[in-house]
Formats: structure tokens, sequence, C-alpha cells
């Protein structure tokens, strides 16, 4: 079945491209052309994706932004004009799973969706629960405890908890991580991998400024679980 993707951009004319690239990539699209509209068009329907401005009449959107959070779906895209880093952290901050910076062609954009649903997408079935600490990855059920209640991640976060999982006790390095999780465009942009990592660690450490379950190996990488010692 087709992706359900909801943009929510006031400018007509980048609208209606936007809209007419993602149907003719065979995607279901429906529009908000302002924040407030947006808001209502998320409460009363499930989306795949959502293609959110930032400048946006009414409420803007970092507000829609902030009515998604804790919510399992959809998969979040910032769009905007103000390319700059800060705007690009605190959309990644605030939840979402990816960032576009304006202008863009229909190229990035589709593949940019693509890889949000292709990190969305449960993994390939492997029987193998990992442990470190007080939490547990069930990588078969794709489930996430911590003390054994149920912790709630995004599509993205458990991704990289998956990552670092499947490789327990080893360290694994920025560009990998990356690569395996962000996609091969993503090597360099180690800032995604600090904030969600920082975002991990708020849900699963006991105390995040001390870091035990997803440790920092300084000038490397990550790694889930002490490291076994020879
Ligand atoms: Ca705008």
């Amino acid at each position: 079945m087709a992706a359900k993707i909801l943009v929510v951009e006031d400018d007509r004319a980048l609208r209606n491209a936007v809209v007419s690239a993602l149907q003719s990539g065979g995607y279901q699209v429906e529009f908000a052309a302002d924040g407030s509209a947006g808001v209502q068009a998320l409460t009363a329907k499930a989306f795949d994706v959502v293609l959110l401005d930032i400048g946006l009449p009414f409420v803007d959107g970092w507000h829609v932004l902030s009515t998604l959070e804790g919510r399992r779906l959809p998969s979040v895209i910032v769009i905007s004009a103000r390319g700059d880093q800060a705007d690009k952290v605190r959309a990644l901050d605030m939840g979402a799973d990816d960032y576009l910076a304006k202008p863009f062609g229909s190229d990035e954009l589709l593949a940019r969706i693509r890889a949000v649903l292709r990190r969305a997408q449960p993994p390939v079935q492997v029987p193998v629960v990992a442990r470190s600490g007080q939490v547990a990855v069930d990588l078969s059920r794709h489930s996430v405890s911590k003390g054994g209640e149920e912790v709630r991640l995004s599509p993205t976060e458990y991704l990289l908890l998956a990552e670092l999982a499947r490789h327990a006790h080893e360290v694994m390095d920025y560009r990998t991580l990356l690569h395996e999780v962000w996609g091969p465009a993503y090597g360099d942009e180690r800032h995604y991998l600090r904030v969600f990592i920082q975002r991990l660690r708020l849900k699963l450490e006991h105390d995040p400024a001390h870091p035990e379950v997803i440790q920092t190996v300084p000038g490397r990488g990550y790694r889930f679980g002490p490291a076994i010692e020879p």
C-alpha cells in the first residue's frame, strides 16, 4: 500500500511542486496550508511521513512538531528556508527524523522520503535479545525495555539502538553508525549521532550524565554495554 504523506507548507507554489513530485513518486499525498490545519490533519488521520515547513502562519512548524512528541508515527522531515545548523539540531532534538533545507530538488526529496520509510520498517527477524545494564533490546520483536518496562522509541532511535545492540560490547565508529542508520550520504553528519545518542540516553540511562548503557568511546564511537575483557 502506498505510504501516506502530509505536506504542511504555506507557500502555494512550493507546496504544489512538492505534492506533484510525491504523487509521481507513487505516494498518497494530502496537504495543509498552515500550522493549525496541519495539527488538525495529524489529529484526524494517520500518516507515514510528515513534511513540515517551519515558517507557517498561525502556528509555526515548531509548535506542530511539539504536538507530535512522544508519538511513534509518523516520521517527520522538517523543511525550512533557514538552513542553519541551529535549526537543524533543534528539529532533530524535537523528534524530527530528518531536515531538508530549501531549496531542494524532487530527487533529493524522494530520496529522503524513501530513507525515512526504510528506517520505519521493522527489521529482518533475528531472534536475539541484547542486554546492557537494565536495558534489553529484543531484535526480533523490535522492542526495548528498561527494568522490565517497555520504552517507546521513534523509528530512527530504535534503528540506532538496534545497530549498537547487534554489535553489543564492540565499539561502533561514527561513520559506520551514520552510514547504517541514515545512509551513505551521512557519513560526516556527526551531530545527528550526538542528538540521537542523547535522546536514547535520556530514555534509557539511569543517569544520562554518566551513561552506562551506551558508552562513549572518545574519538572512536559508541558501544552498547561494557567492553569484554580479554
Ligand atoms: Ca513557509
